[in-house]
């Protein structure tokens, strides 16, 4: 495969951005390699500087449930932004994708837009603490919510422990208001719980765990933590923004019938365009700024370009079947390749999500049961598949991703590929 182009423009990179990215996980460094760089995306293909096909199962980590260039979204776009692109003051289209959200979502009540899930979630915090007056959060070790300070803390070696930071740069008094255990595991919860007992504002989780393998957990465990923030008065915090549209419109929320205070969204709610959004019951709601005390702004929030991209992207999920044909797209690429299952390959899968793991374990369902080990297998298979005209995140903790685009062909082709590089891994 020639990638004389792309690495020629990934060493200007590295001379004007850290590692040559904006977003760390695109240097390619657990896969090792040059990164691709993209020059255009039409349906599930894309292509590269130098010309090479691919489909696309990263599908920009989730945000293109339509797949690219959607004709639908493009035309909404490109009538928006013709009227201006930004005006700082509020629009009607901001009405239109929360009726489209709210109309369609028994969850919430109210919603606030901002620019980014790890916005969406860093808001939803201080509202969590804002509401209950309390300040300590409990998040689970394996469970991504974006970058802000008090989310970038990992597990200690405790059952119950404050974290230790995960990034550079944020105050040990940040960590010590941020409790981490373990997924699955509700001894933990309740040992916390009996430890600070009336501090802790929020239990947050994603409750399709998908940013660090796919870590699904059993409908019980999750009523389990409903029932245990009812009990101690905390608010019990779903962050979407990988789950939310994609399992269905209604999220993993939706999916388990279980609900939680506070919902977060990004990713497919802008349509390709940086949104976030957080909601909740109009009493929590009301805490936010103007209405109450938690303050949280945006020059760009509400942003009528992304509004118009996540009307269009959202109208189309609300079509029947929608998720229905994703599933059974999904199905129809892992059962083409369950010949594989006894080599250590699994390809673990929700709707249209999908996570290629190498293991011998039938269900992962906590960050300690991934072998960080068995990534050197999908360092091999990674470079074999993209050989092969198929291109997923670049990383063996990543999802994969299929769109409405894909066709049955993309995925008949996808499962030769897959076989003829699981063939070159052994
Ligand atoms: C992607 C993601 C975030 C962060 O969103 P950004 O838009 O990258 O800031 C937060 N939480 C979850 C669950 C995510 O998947």
């Amino acid at each position: 495969m020639k990638n004389s182009n792309s690495s020629q423009l990934f060493e200007k990179a590295k001379n004007y951005f850290p590692g040559g990215v904006n977003s760390p996980v695109r240097a390619f460094r657990s896969v090792g390699g040059t990164p691709l760089f993209i020059e255009k995306g039409k349906g599930s293909h894309i292509w590269d500087a130098d010309g090479n096909e691919f489909i696309d199962y990263c599908c920009s980590w989730g945000p293109l449930i339509l797949g690219h260039a959607n004709e639908k979204v493009l035309n909404a776009v490109d009538k928006t932004m013709r009227n201006g692109t930004s005006f700082g003051a509020p629009t009607r289209l901001e009405n239109e994708l929360a009726e489209l959200i709210l109309g369609n979502n028994p969850f919430i009540e109210k919603i606030r837009f901002v620019s980014s899930g790890t916005e969406a979630v860093m808001s939803a915090i201080r509202l969590a603490r804002g509401f209950t007056g309390r300040n300590k959060i409990l998040k689970f070790e394996g469970c991504y919510h974006g970058h802000s300070d008090s989310l970038l803390v990992k597990a200690g070696s405790g059952l119950v422990t404050f974290g230790n930071t995960s990034s550079a740069g944020v105050p040990e008094s940040f960590v010590n208001e941020t409790i981490v255990v373990s997924l699955n595991n509700k001894k933990a919860v309740e040992e916390a719980f009996a430890q600070f007992n009336n501090q802790i504002a929020c239990i947050i989780i994603e409750p399709i765990p998908a940013n660090n393998g796919l870590l699904m957990q059993d409908k019980e465990y999750l009523q389990f933590l409903r029932d245990i923030c009812t009990k101690n008065g905390t608010l019990l915090l779903f962050d979407e923004v990988i789950s939310g549209f994609r399992v269905g419109f209604t999220g993993a929320a939706g999916h388990y019938g279980i609900k939680p205070d506070i919902i977060t969204y990004g990713k497919i709610i802008g349509g390709g365009f940086p949104v976030g959004a957080y909601g909740a019951s109009k009493e929590i709601m009301s805490k936010i700024s103007p209405e109450g005390g938690v303050y949280q702004a945006g020059t760009l929030s509400g942003n009528p370009v992304a509004m118009s991209a996540g009307i269009a992207q959202l109208s189309e999920c609300l079509k029947p079947n929608f998720y229905k044909d994703l599933e059974n797209k999904t199905n129809k690429l892992v059962n083409g390749l369950s010949e594989f299952k006894n080599n250590d390959f699994k390809l673990f899968s929700i709707g249209s999500i999908f996570w290629i793991a190498f293991t011998k374990q039938e269900k992962i369902q906590t960050a300690e049961e991934i072998d960080g080990d068995s990534m050197k297998h999908f360092r091999v298979l990674y470079h074999h598949l993209l050989e092969k005209g198929i291109y997923t995140g670049p990383s063996g903790y990543e999802v994969g991703f299929m769109s409405e685009a894909h066709t049955d062909e993309d995925i008949t082709k996808t499962i030769a590929a897959f076989k003829a590089a699981l063939q070159e891994v052994k």
